[in-house]
């Protein structure tokens, strides 16, 4: 947010000194102004954009995460339903990713994420 501001503001620098130039300078001058402006604008659009995905995403999670919570097993993390998910993308990017299962009949479970590419077992009993 504060990368937003400061690219605001900067465009509003930028549009006094065009303001000031008018009265002043030469055209070429205005016209240097006028493409730093764009730059500025251009940067402070691409900035906003980002952040409003970013804040879709977040919101998406936290409705999602009030909704089914997850809960450590010790190892991964459950569901409401019991669906294995990952560990390591939701403790470092709150994303939630299903594990997939490598079954080992009476030896607990095995999961991989198709992600992360990590491995985790889980010995409890569900
Ligand atoms: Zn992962």
């Amino acid at each position: 947010m504060t990368d937003i501001l400061g690219h605001i503001g900067s465009v509003i620098t930028v549009a006094k000194a065009v303001s000031e130039l008018s009265d002043r300078f030469e055209k070429s001058d205005l016209i240097e102004k006028i493409a730093e402006l764009n730059i500025q604008l251009a940067t402070a659009k691409n900035d906003n954009a980002r952040l409003i995905n970013e804040n879709r995403e977040l919101k998406a999670n936290a409705e999602r995460e009030n909704i089914d919570p997850l809960h450590w097993t010790g190892s991964i993390y459950r569901n409401s339903a019991d669906h294995p998910f990952c560990p390591a993308c939701f403790d470092d990017r709150h994303k939630r990713i299903h594990l997939s299962t490598n079954a080992i009949p009476g030896c607990g479970e095995s999961f991989t994420c198709r992600v992360c590419r990590n491995h985790f077992d889980d010995s409890e009993q569900h």
